[in-house]
């Protein structure tokens, strides 16, 4: 959530957001054309990048909580 609070820019077609506007106007000129999207592109959407991180640290809170239990 707080991670919104940066400055990002949205592709207006697809919804996904990008730390860059180049990479966001990339984006919707490429979804206004082909009518989907570029994964080269979305792969570095913020979504995409956050997900990740989410991932991450679902995998520390396991180890967390399995050091624990032993
Ligand atoms: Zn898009």
């Amino acid at each position: 959530m707080k991670d919104m609070s940066c400055a990002t820019y949205e592709c207006e077609f697809c919804g996904l957001h990008y730390f860059d506007e180049d990479t966001a106007q990339s984006c919707l000129n490429w979804c206004v054309e082909h009518n989907s999207c570029n994964l080269e592109i979305t792969a570095t959407s913020v979504e995409r990048t956050h997900k990740a991180d989410d991932d991450n640290r679902n995998f520390s809170a396991a180890t967390t909580e399995l050091n624990q239990i032993e």
